[in-house]
């Protein structure tokens, strides 16, 4: 770690992809095996050229939202790119979105552009695109307008031409450019500063709000990811995290961009064996997942028979990982310099790391240290005081990675960040005294049992040490007599069988009395969103309409 500051933090995402292809312009860039598709550097940023000036010459305009809504495939890298080389801001659109939240994206984040994907198992992004955008569908040209969005002018096919009022990206291919010297003028016109990508956070809990993410934010962030991973252009890194989500485009594409190591991306869509065969065909040293998909490749039939042994490192992250899991990817997988990475949308993302020579203790317990550049303090959510030295708090963070606000939300943006620029995370967390954090759980979340504050982590952590038990999930449940009381799911290990009273029997003397769940579930599965976080707030309202609970709080919101 220096104080100087990186090369990256007065540059431009087009920038650095142009510096990088000149750097290396031979070596692999992008590479999608299950298609064929192997792209050098100087092929993606020509390719990223080539669109861009396509854009350009269509009347795409500095600033513009050009919104893309798609499973992992070449073109979103082209499209992330080509957003930085026009000047443009890039909208990520999760693909698992269906009509209601699509309307409300496109309608939040102003989206003028929307570049729609080919079918995806039973995902007709086109046709849903159509049913709410029925002007398109019936022009008979580009030239119309939409009563429903009023700024959306344009929808592009990745695939074939719906209808006369879509453009597709062949289209774009093959069509008018700008000049080199216009695409030069977009470039040299974007500052460090500008905001590139909108971002909506992860809509586990409330509505979903546009996370507005600048050059610099995504840069700073992928030069000291980079840099903690020790990457360098001969690392490949296996990327089967979607591309909407800040794991694939700011760890991944932005993360490979910068230290020109190589992006190799399994399939539109996570896939366990997809994972292991790229990995092994194509010698990746890299993988990234939330601990889900670690287990899903650790427990695929195909898992013993991959040759792993290229892989050094990867990231983990987006929920906690337990430890019998960390020993396996370090030691089964080969990943032993896997680091584990905590941050949110909002901090572009990572805020705290741990270091490859971390021990596995310290890369299981805690979430690492901030990156240089960002501070982190711990604060009681309620009153908003410094926490005393070993008490939890709510984790903020201030420095590079702070988003730029949520757009057109000055409501929010406020609630998130305060006055001094401190970033409220809504995580609890706690500082040891070797510096790592360790996260705890979510302020919202903690339960307040009559009077004892509970932190659902440390009671899901010990759940999992109780014989037979795979998986737990704890949140607070309304109670007339204490006003919440601790509620647990538990998935049972594969073929062991399990019932509440083993688990209460194991609790008793174990935790402290009021830890111990009242209220105790076994379950198959626990519901999960597509970057592995538990939805608490299904199990918790199903509960309380079950048990025909009263329930003050509601679903949280925030
Ligand atoms: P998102 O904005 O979708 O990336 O979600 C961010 C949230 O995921 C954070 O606010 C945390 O609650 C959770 N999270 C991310 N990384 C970790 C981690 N390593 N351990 C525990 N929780 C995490």
């Amino acid at each position: 770690m220096t104080d100087a500051l990186p090369w990256v933090h007065d540059k431009t995402m087009g920038a650095v992809l142009l510096r990088t292809a000149e750097t290396w312009p031979d070596r692999d860039a992008l590479v999608f095996p299950a298609l064929g598709v192997r792209w050098s550097w100087s092929e993606l940023n020509a390719r990223a050229g080539r669109m861009a000036a396509a854009w350009i010459a269509l009347g795409i305009e500095p600033g513009e939202h050009v919104g893309i809504w798609s499973m992992n495939v070449p073109e979103w890298v082209v499209t992330q790119f080509a957003a930085a080389r026009a000047a443009a801001v890039l909208v990520n659109i999760n693909p698992a979105y269906r009509l209601h939240e699509l309307e409300e994206a496109l309608r939040l984040a102003d989206v003028s552009t929307l570049i729609v994907g080919s079918p995806f198992k039973n995902s007709d992004f086109v046709g849903m695109a159509q049913s709410l955008c029925p002007e398109a569908a019936s022009a008979g040209g580009l030239d119309w307008t939409s009563a429903r969005f009023p700024k959306l002018r344009r929808l592009i096919a990745l695939g074939a031409r719906p209808t006369p009022g879509w453009s597709t990206w062949s289209d774009l291919e093959n069509g008018p450019q700008a000049t080199a010297a216009e695409l030069a003028a977009r470039l040299a016109s974007i500052r460090a500063e500008d905001v590139f990508n909108i971002q909506f956070t992860s809509g586990t809990t409330g509505r979903p709000k546009g996370a507005m993410l600048t050059h610099r934010n995504i840069l700073m962030n992928s030069y000291y990811v980079g840099e903690r991973l020790r990457y360098s252009e001969a690392d490949r890194v296996c990327v089967p995290v979607p591309f909407y989500h800040c794991f694939g485009c700011v760890l991944g594409t932005a993360v490979c961009t910068v230290w020109g190591s190589a992006m190799v991306v399994p399939a539109p869509a996570f896939e366990p064996g997809a994972t292991l065969r790229a990995i092994r065909d194509e010698r990746c040293t890299s993988i990234y997942g939330v601990p889900t998909m670690f287990v899903a490749q650790l427990e695929h039939p195909d898992f013993a028979a991959r040759e792993l042994q290229s892989l050094r490192t990867g990231i983990m992250a987006g929920a906690p990982c337990p430890l019998p899991l960390m020993e396996k990817v370090t030691t089964v997988m080969g990943a032993r310099e896997i680091c584990i990475g905590y941050g949110q949308t909002e901090a572009s993302p990572i805020i705290t790391f741990t270091a490859v020579d971390d021990s596995i203790e310290s890369r299981v317990g805690t979430v690492g240290k901030p990156l240089p550049g960002i501070e982190v303090k711990l604060v009681d959510p309620a009153t908003g005081a410094d926490s005393p030295p070993g008490v939890p708090g709510e984790l903020c963070a201030r420095g590079h990675d702070v988003m730029a606000g949520y757009y057109n939300d000055p409501a929010a943006t406020a609630r998130a960040i305060d006055a001094d620029g401190w970033l409220h995370t809504g995580d609890l967390a706690k500082l040891r005294d070797d510096g790592n954090y360790r996260i705890v759980g979510r302020s919202k979340e903690m339960i307040i049992r009559g009077g004892e504050n509970i932190y659902p982590a440390e009671v899901e952590e010990f759940l999992i040490t109780v014989p037979n038990v795979s998986e737990a999930a704890v949140a607070g449940l309304p109670d007339r007599k204490y006003g919440e009381v601790v509620a647990a799911w538990i998935v049972p290990s594969p073929g062991a069988t399990l019932t509440e009273h083993d688990v209460r029997r194991y609790c008793q003397g174990r935790i402290s009395h009021f830890k111990i769940p009242e209220i105790l579930r076994i379950v198959p599965h626990l519901p999960r969103t597509v970057t592995g976080k538990v939805q608490k707030y299904q199990l918790r309202d199903q509960a309380v309409r079950d048990l025909d609970l009263e329930d003050e709080s509601a679903t949280p919101t925030a």
